[in-house]
């Protein structure tokens, strides 16, 4: 016994300090904790990332990698008040793994860390995230991915690059290859710029931690105006959009408690990311940012022009009602059709859904995973 106690002890402070230096936000789930397993996992460029995998007990089970958008983290795919699409690839046979990219609002750095384009996404995170799944499970398992957002944006510029090789087929919701985002957005990125001159480097979403005099408030002021509902940090989504003028749900999609939950859910948006994000836009197509840095050279300068590499079949969802990409996902699949018809590229559109709402809704696993089951399990 007192032997015991003395080793206690002695380890207590060396575990103390582990745990204070960078620790990801735990995960908010309902599952058995003993089956989610936290993967240490560091990019090469020294990143830490979040990887994470739900053990089935099932070691023949197709695999999905899910990637969130940017703010966004895992949480999104396991939120607990909802049936969530983790519980609905558990109950179809599959194993999901859970990717927190270095935009993701758990990692500690998160508002203080090195800045980064999507280009460090797509050259890092996603493929090496892929290659350790891919060593995990071997080589005859299928590997899926089911991508939202920037994940999906960064990991097109991936897929052109040939960084991921053999995956079993895409899921890509709300954007991919040829992003086009809501007329008053690019207008309000300019704005955003202006306040980059002063200093201000993130757009909060939590109204309660921005405080109510801060040099926030003239932000919060203009995403109130017009606003249906009181929340401020749901004014700076659902009407704004982190200030730009977009919207990220539709209101009524929602359950109460992940409306209330939209601050830990969504993380501040960093202003720094606005200029690669700019040039995106007005190319309509995702390009590298990086045109002289010879470690970039392994990415396409212009991903839809590559997109004939893509080597997996790929489906491209959309919310009718999306207020941020508007119909980029459609117009991806006009443009794919023409220009390269030998790829498998199908669209499906969801009638009343806009873009975060396809996973956070309340109605989600409905309304939109079952085109997802549907797509997973024609190749599977
Ligand atoms: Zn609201």
């Amino acid at each position: 016994m007192i032997f015991r106690t003395k080793t206690s002890r002695a380890a207590r402070p060396a575990l103390r300090q582990v745990r204070t230096t960078a620790a990801l936000r735990p995960l908010r789930h309902r599952l058995d904790p003993a089956r989610v397993e936290e993967i240490p996992f560091r990019t090469s460029d020294g990143f830490r990332l979040g990887l994470t995998r739900v053990d089935t007990g099932d070691s023949g089970r197709p695999a999905v990698l899910l990637l969130h958008g940017h703010t966004a983290s895992a949480d999104m795919f396991l939120q607990p008040e909802t049936r969530n699409l983790v519980d609905v690839l558990l109950d179809e046979g599959y194993e999901p793994w859970l990717l927190d990219w270095r935009g993701s609002c758990r990692l500690p750095y998160n508002e203080t860390g090195r800045r980064y384009t999507y280009d460090d996404v797509a050259l890092y995170d996603i493929p090496e995230a892929v290659a350790h799944i891919r060593g995990r499970i071997g080589d005859d398992r299928p590997l899926f991915v089911v991508a939202h957002c920037i994940g999906s944006l960064s990991l097109s510029l991936s897929m052109t690059a040939g960084l991921v090789p053999g995956l079993a087929g895409v899921v890509s919701q709300g954007v991919f290859l040829t992003p086009k985002l809501a007329g008053r957005t690019s207008l309000r990125m300019s704005v955003a710029g202006e306040l980059l001159k002063k200093r201000i480097d993130h757009i909060p979403v939590d109204f309660r931690k921005a405080g109510l005099r801060s040099k926030y408030t003239p932000l919060f002021a203009l995403a109130s105006r017009k606003a249906s509902c009181p929340d401020p940090t749901c004014q700076i989504l659902h009407n704004s959009a982190w200030g730009t003028g977009a919207s990220l749900f539709v209101h009524e999609n929602l359950s109460e408690t992940t409306h209330d939950r939209l601050a830990e859910l969504l993380g501040p948006a960093p202003l720094w990311i606005l200029p690669h994000l700019r040039r995106i836009e007005l190319a309509r197509s995702v390009v590298r940012w990086h045109d002289t840095d010879h470690r970039y050279r392994a990415l396409p300068p212009n991903a839809l022009d590559a997109a004939g590499s893509i080597d997996t079949p790929v489906l491209l969802l959309s919310g009718s009602e999306n207020g941020l990409w508007l119909d980029s996902q459609k117009l991806c699949h006009q443009v794919l059709a023409h220009r390269q018809p030998q790829l498998d590229v199908s669209y499906t559109e969801i009638p009343g859904y806009g873009h975060l709402d396809t996973f956070l809704g309340r109605g989600a696993a409905l309304d939109v995973f079952g085109h997802i089951l549907d797509f997973l399990g024609e190749r599977r």
